[in-house]
């Protein structure tokens, strides 16, 4: 483990050089949000803010992505032939990832990197990215992730962990790939035994702060086909719109869809993020749809990150409590009282 200090300028600048060998994916304001986008030349990365709007999701499984290419071109030898598209695996750096995000990454491992599938492309850019976490010394009214096995400070699923100690950031490695990029960096002071206390006084101070908890005890223990037949579920989709909000910010909805497109007689095969929210989402060829009411589909939303990833994996909720949901839905559909239904049935 390394713990190295830098002023704010002394961080902005080490980031900017690690820009020559590695692609520095930062939060940057975009209106009234923040977003992870790719350290430009010239740009700044802006640490002034709670979470990102986006979770930093796309940066390893991007919302649209090339898988294939082919021809249609029977002039051509290799007419009909699949071929993998080109892909860019030089290695990254995420600085800024909150702890329920980077938390989020170990949740869904469990679905593209398991010993039945292997999804190549995802497990590739894992290994190619280092996780920089930035602790949250004021957590969002809607935040509970400590109810859902991360927290404020939590390490888990990080490379290295930022704390903003006012004038400069404390960084602490905690692992291998940890320790690269920080002897990487052009080097930071050793930090004082007081700077190491006040790191530790804001640690408890914020999660103090979460004031949001939700219960998870009990939902194992519960009966799947009693829960879907549950009569709350009629309330709780009743102002659903299907937007899909919900689960396109969410850090740990993992749905696609694959198409192809054709343009002339070249084409794509693309995967794109899909969601079990949009009424298109299981409907067949054959016209029939297993989900074609709202209630059918908010119910499976609930279901599988609260049931159905539960049973299965038994690796606690597929929800790391980081409230965008919460805060973005519409019409104010509310996980965190669809944990308590639940829980309590
Ligand atoms: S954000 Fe709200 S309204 Fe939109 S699909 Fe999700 S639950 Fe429904
Ligand atoms: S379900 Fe909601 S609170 Fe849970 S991880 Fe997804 S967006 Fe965050």
């Amino acid at each position: 483990m390394l713990e190295k200090v830098f002023s704010k300028p002394e961080w902005e600048e080490a980031l900017n050089e690690l820009r020559s060998t590695t692609k520095v994916y930062v939060p940057a304001k975009e209106g009234d949000f923040h977003n992870f986008r790719l350290l430009g030349n010239g740009k700044k990365p802006d640490f002034d803010f709670q979470n990102t709007r986006l979770s930093p999701k796309s940066v390893i499984f991007p919302q649209s992505e090339r898988m294939f290419e082919y021809t249609l071109d029977e002039r051509k030898e290799d007419a009909h032939i699949l071929k993998e598209a080109p892909k860019d695996f030089s290695p990254q750096v995420i600085v800024g990832i909150r702890p329920c995000d980077a938390f989020a990454f170990q949740l869904v491992k469990i679905n593209f990197d398991n010993p039945q599938y292997r999804d190549p492309w995802w497990v590739q850019r894992m290994d190619d990215t280092t996780l920089i976490g930035f602790a949250c010394n004021e957590p969002c009214a809607s935040c509970f992730c400590t109810s859902v096995g991360s927290g404020p400070f939590s390490e888990k699923g990080l490379d290295a962990l930022m704390v903003d100690l006012g004038d400069r950031f404390l960084v602490r490695s905690v692992t291998p790939k940890g320790d690269a990029f920080l002897k990487k960096l052009k080097p930071g002071k050793d930090p004082d035994a007081a700077l190491l206390d006040k790191a530790q006084d804001l640690a408890k101070a914020s999660e103090k702060k979460i004031s949001s908890k939700v219960p998870t005890d009990r939902l194992k223990e519960k009966v799947v086909n009693e829960l879907f037949d549950a009569p709350f579920w009629e309330r709780v989709s009743f102002a659903c719109i299907n937007c899909g909000t919900c689960t396109y910010l969410c850090p740990t909805c993992w749905c696609f869809d694959i198409q192809d497109e054709v343009s002339g007689k070249e084409g794509d095969r693309i995967r794109n993020w899909d969601a079990c929210m949009f009424p298109l989402f299981t409907l067949h060829g054959s016209g029939h749809n297993p989900r074609d009411k709202k209630l059918q589909r908010v119910r499976q939303r609930f279901m599988h990150k609260l049931k159905y990833y539960v049973d299965k994996y038994e690796n606690g909720a597929a929800c790391v409590g980081c409230g965008r949901c919460v805060q973005f839905c519409p019409v104010n559909i509310d996980i965190r009282e669809v944990f308590e239904l639940m829980n309590g049935y």
